[in-house]
């Protein structure tokens, strides 16, 4: 993490005060919260709608914060305590952000896409791991805020970052990559998320490639080549970096070969090599994602071998392809971190083609922010589920209700239940649970459908 003194912190921001009275006071990393502040931290207020950060400040410092910012318009610095007054706290954190990453001497890679950020951040973590002294972003800390503390917290023996970079509009993604300036960037997929505020997939996919615009001179470009939108812009691609695609068709420099499913993982070869990986988590789109992990290891020149020991360790985040015991027997996944229709699609083909079960149930719930044609898209993915290999199909919401309108084409009514409250969906459920049986349950963060998931154990 960042260690400066007080006074080397106040060269990199701007700041209006006089700080000579702390100059030399130690500062060792950075935060938001209060609450947790950990010794030598500076502290970070910000000036919300409903509590300002502000009010926190001299908590902060009695409990162990090196210092904390203070933005200018807010009344009555406490002026007595090492305390940074500048124009606005955000900007400040950005730039002292920039300026320490600027110092350091190391590799980055950024990582976007619609869906599976998060899963391929932790996959290229483990595969670097096994060859470098890597760290990335915890959580989800991927926006204008929790990008730059990620940085503020990399250490100085640190070879390689590798950070997860989200956006909700144009323009968010550029800032973020021209903070970072990655050696490489990752785009995972386009998907329908954020389409409210995008308008269209190009717009989206316009969106993901600023990722661009920050990457080094030599820098390296891995994208999903199955997707048209990035394809049709980065094939005849002439700037100076190099560019690597991944996916599923032989038209990609990294495709699978010889898929099998496991039943907690898939087992997978590439074109490039002979040797066999396992990927002990559900879901072909899991292996993609891996894909995109394996060309960031080869660019760092980490070995196959190596390849192959970090893939075994990988293990996802809560709420994503959770596998778990109900207690009938069954077996649930939990996905219900969150849904689009893309990562929807991936799963409910994830759950058609898992070997060992059965009896296969679906329990889906409102895909958000999907903007105008939100109610098509439930329909559509109602419509497209393959009634060969899913049993029955459980919809939760308003918009769920469309799922189940949409799968009343392919199943029999009585395959199908549609709920507007959990706990009758719950008892429902329990009564075709067995110990043959599967249930995937996957909607928006906002619909909290692992209560379903925690009704059934
Ligand atoms: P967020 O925008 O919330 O940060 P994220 O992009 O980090 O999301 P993950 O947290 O890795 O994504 O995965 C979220 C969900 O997306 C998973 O539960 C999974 O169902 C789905 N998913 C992951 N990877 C892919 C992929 N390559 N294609 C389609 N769906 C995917
Ligand atoms: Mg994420």
């Amino acid at each position: 993490m960042i260690r400066k003194t007080l006074s080397e912190v106040a060269s990199m921001i701007k700041v209006e005060n006089d700080v000579t009275a702390f100059a030399d006071r130690k500062i060792a990393g950075a935060s938001i919260n209060s609450r947790n502040i950990e010794k030598g931290q500076l502290f970070i207020p910000f000036k919300g709608e409903r509590t300002d950060g502000h009010r926190f400040v001299e908590d902060a410092i009695n409990k162990g914060a090196g210092a904390a910012l203070w933005q200018k318009d807010v009344p009555n610095p406490p002026l007595h305590l090492p305390i940074l007054i500048v124009e606005d706290t955000l900007i400040a954190l950005q730039e002292l952000a920039r300026s320490y990453r600027n110092e350091l001497d190391i590799k980055i890679v950024g990582i976007t896409g619609s869906n599976g950020k998060t899963t391929t951040k932790d996959m290229t973590t483990n595969l670097l791991s096994e060859k470098y002294k890597v760290q990335k972003t915890e959580g989800n800390y991927n926006n204008h805020m929790g990008m730059p503390l990620t940085i503020l917290s990399l250490e100085e023996t640190t070879e390689i970052a590798v950070l997860e970079m989200g956006m909700s509009g144009r323009g968010e993604i550029d800032f973020l990559t021209r903070l970072a300036r990655p050696d490489v960037v990752i785009i995972t997929n386009i998907g329908e998320s954020h389409l409210q505020d995008l308008g269209s997939k190009e717009g989206i996919a316009e969106a993901k490639l600023e990722i661009i615009n920050g990457l080094q001179e030599d820098g390296l470009i891995i994208y999903i080549g199955d997707e048209p939108l990035l394809h049709n812009r980065l094939k005849s691609y002439e700037g100076p970096a190099t560019v690597k695609t991944f996916g599923r068709t032989r038209l990609n420099d990294l495709y699978p070969v010889e898929i099998e499913q496991l039943d907690n993982g898939s087992k997978f070869k590439i074109n490039l090599s002979d040797t066999e990986f396992i990927l002990p988590v559900l879901g072909t789109h899991n292996v993609l994602n891996s894909l995109a992990a394996i060309a960031a290891a080869l660019h760092f020149n980490v070995s196959f071998e190596n390849i192959k020991a970090g893939l075994a360790k990988v293990r996802l985040t809560n709420m994503r392809m959770e596998i778990l015991q109900g207690l009938h027997g069954e077996k649930i996944i939990n996905d219900a971190y969150n849904a689009s229709p893309t990562s929807t699609q991936a799963s409910i083909e994830l759950l058609a083609n898992l070997p060992g079960y059965k009896k296969k149930i679906l329990v889906l719930g409102d895909m958000l922010e999907l903007g105008p044609e939100e109610e098509k898209f439930h329909f559509e993915i109602g419509k497209s589920i393959c009634a060969e290999n899913i049993d029955a199909v459980f919809t939760y919401g308003r918009l769920g209700s469309f799922i189940a309108e949409g799968a009343k084409n392919i199943f029999s009514e009585e395959k199908v239940f549609s709920y507007g409250e959990k706990q009758p969906l719950i008892e429902e459920l329990k009564k075709h649970v067995d110990d043959e049986t599967i249930v995937l349950v996957k909607a928006s963060r906002g619909m909290q459908l692992e209560e379903v998931v925690a009704g059934l154990q």
